[in-house]
C-alpha cells in the first residue's frame, strides 16, 4: 500500500479555502463579462490581475515552471486556451474572433490557502457542435461534483465521467488531470477524469469529509491526443479540433460536496462563512 496520501482538511481550513475560492470565482466572472469578439487575451489577463490585486490575493499561475526543457516561467495570471488549444495557453495580443471558444483557467492564494477554477466561454455566436462540446464538458464537471457525494472512491466517479463523455461522442484528455489543493495549488492526490489500470492500483483514493480537490475535465471533440506548441506551454489537440475545459475546487463535507470556487450563495456558505467557523479548529 503506497497510495498517495490525500490530506483531510478541518472545517476552519475549508472555510479559509472558500474565501480564496470566492476571489477565483469573481475573477472568472469579471472576465466572463468582458469576453467578446475583438478583446485580446492580454486584456482578459489584466482584468483578472486587477481582481486579485483588489483582494490582495497572490496569483498562482505567474512564474510556474513545470520542468519542461526550454520552457520559460509562465508569464501571466491565467491560462487562455482558444479553440483547439486544450490548456496552458499564454495571454497576449491575440484577439478573440466571433465563434471562438476560450478556456480560461486561473487560481489565487488568499491568506495562505489556494483556489483554482476554469470556465470555457464563447466569443459571440458559436457553432452548434461546439456549443454541445462546451455543454457536455460543463455537465461532466457537474456530474463529478454530484457523484462525489454518492461514491466511496474517486475511481467510481472518474469511470462515470469518462463514460458520460464517450456517450456523447467526445474524448477525455488523459495527458492532464486534476489535483489535490490546499496550501499549494498542486498537491496529492492526482485526480484523473478517467480510470487507467495502473492508476486504479496505486492512485485511487477514498472520498471522505475534509477531502479538497480540483476537478477539471478537459474534453476534446475528436482525438484525446494532445501536443505542445513551440512555446512549450500551450497544448493543442493533435487533430486540430476544439477542446473545452471546466474546473472547480471542491471540498467534501459531512453535508455533501461544497463548491469552493462556485458563485456566492452556495448552500453551505451560511455555515462555513460564519465567523464562528473560522474560530473553530
Ligand atoms: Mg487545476
Amino acid at each position: 500500500m503506497d497510495r498517495p496520501r490525500a490530506v483531510f482538511r478541518s472545517h476552519r481550513e475549508i472555510a479559509l479555502m472558500r474565501r480564496a475560492g470566492l476571489v477565483v470565482w469573481e475573477a472568472l466572472h469579471v472576465a466572463g463579462q468582458i469576453i467578446r469578439p475583438g478583446i485580446s487575451t492580454g486584456e482578459i489577463n489584466a482584468a483578472i490581475e486587477r481582481v486579485f490585486q483588489q483582494h490582495q490575493a497572490i496569483p498562482l499561475f505567474k512564474g510556474v515552471v513545470l520542468g519542461v526543457p526550454g520552457q520559460q516561467p509562465f508569464p501571466a495570471v491565467c491560462c487562455t486556451s482558444i479553440n483547439e488549444e486544450v490548456v496552458h495557453g499564454i495571454p497576449g495580443p491575440r484577439q478573440l474572433q466571433e465563434g471562438d471558444i476560450l478556456s480560461l483557467d486561473t487560481g489565487c492564494k488568499l491568506d495562505g490557502w489556494c483556489g483554482d477554477a476554469a470556465v470555457t466561454y464563447p466569443a459571440g455566436r458559436i457553432a452548434p457542435e461546439v456549443q454541445r462540446l462546451v455543454e457536455v464538458t460543463k455537465a461532466t464537471l457537474d456530474l463529478a461534483i454530484c457523484l462525489m457525494g454518492q461514491k466511496k472512491f474517486w475511481s467510481q466517479v472518474a469511470a462515470e465521467m469518462a463514460e458520460f463523455v464517450r456517450s456523447h461522442g467526445f474524448s477525455v484528455v488523459e495527458a492532464f488531470v486534476g489535483h489535490g489543493i490546499g496550501r499549494h495549488m498542486h498537491e496529492e492526490p492526482q485526480v484523473p477524469n478517467f480510470v487507467s489500470p495502473v492508476w486504479r492500483r496505486s492512485g485511487d483514493f477514498p472520498i471522505r469529509p475534509g477531502l479538497v480537490i480540483a476537478i477539471e475535465p478537459m474534453v476534446n471533440m475528436g482525438t484525446k491526443k494532445v501536443r505542445p506548441k513551440p512555446d512549450h506551454w500551450t497544448q493543442v489537440t493533435a487533430d486540430g479540433k476544439p477542446s473545452a475545459h471546466f474546473e472547480h475546487t471542491v471540498a467534501m463535507t459531512e453535508w455533501g460536496p461544497y463548491v469552493l470556487t462556485g458563485p456566492p450563495g452556495q448552500p453551505l456558505d451560511e455555515l462555513f462563512l460564519s465567523p464562528k467557523m473560522e474560530e473553530k479548529e
